[in-house]
């Protein structure tokens, strides 16, 4: 029995990246992608419980047979695991995003989000990103997702955990390896654009220069920083788990 690996992402079902990532998962097993039909980029984890969903196939660029959704990246995974398609998947795989997703990134990355939902229904999951929002050479990133997805298959994991892999954006030859990390701490340096409509109306963007981050050594900023691939085993229990002793000492619970 072959195995069944859902592809998805958050850049959309044009993204070169989603393209290579499933021509080399091809290898590993039989693929499906199902994505969203447009850019949902930052959008972290959504449900869309408001407004229907459509669901429509299309073709990739390789005249591979796709499913798209108006949904979001989360909305993908979760309409495949209730049961859209004709079986379930045993792994989800999310990317390979343009743009890394490091730090707090991943709490509003829709690439990360898309392995969140695939872990909430007990699927393991691993997302992908490249650091940069240029580079269309995913030719390592796809290559190390395929090795990756076969340990993953072979070894399994956790339930309530998945793995946030980012690679650098250097020639391959410069890759100095594979780090095993932590999340680090992104400084974004947001601003507050304020403009004008034609109706004399104020409206506001959210933007700036993309983050940068603190490259302590051990993360997975810190990894990219130094041309390393970044794995960073993710756990869905946010719980901290030091604060419940100090909140104890509060004396709330009296
Ligand atoms: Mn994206």
């Amino acid at each position: 029995m072959s195995l069944h690996i859902l592809v998805t992402n958050d850049d959309g079902i044009d993204a070169p990246g989603l393209l290579a990532l499933q021509k080399a998962l091809q290898e590993v097993g039989e693929v499906t992608v199902f994505a969203p039909d447009h850019n949902w980029s930052a959008a972290g984890h959504t449900k869309t419980m408001h407004k229907p969903l459509r669901v429509n196939q299309t073709m990739l660029p390789d005249g591979t047979l796709a499913y798209t959704s108006t949904g979001a990246p989360s909305d993908c995974v979760a309409l495949v695991v209730l049961g859209i398609l004709d079986h379930q998947p045993d792994l989800v795989v999310s990317g390979i995003n343009q743009g890394a997703n490091v730090g707090h990134d991943i709490t509003y990355s829709g690439t990360v989000a898309a392995a969140m939902e695939a872990v909430i229904f007990g699927i393991p999951a691993i997302s992908i990103s490249l650091d940069s929002y240029e580079s269309e050479d995913f030719a390592y990133a796809a290559r190390f997702a395929a090795r990756l997805v076969k340990l993953v298959l072979e070894r399994g994991l956790p339930p309530n955990t998945f793995l946030n892999v980012n690679v650098p954006a250097v020639p391959e030859e410069e890759i100095a390896g594979v780090k095993i990390t932590r999340l680090g701490k992104r400084v974004y340096s947001d601003k507050l654009v304020e403009r004008q409509d034609p109706r004399g109306r104020n409206y506001y963007w959210i933007g700036g220069e993309p983050p940068s981050g603190v490259p302590e050594e051990g993360t997975d900023i810190w990894a990219l920083a130094n041309s390393y691939v970044s794995v960073t085993p993710l756990r869905l229990d946010m719980t901290d788990h030091q604060m419940m002793e100090e909140l104890r000492r509060w004396e709330l619970e009296t």
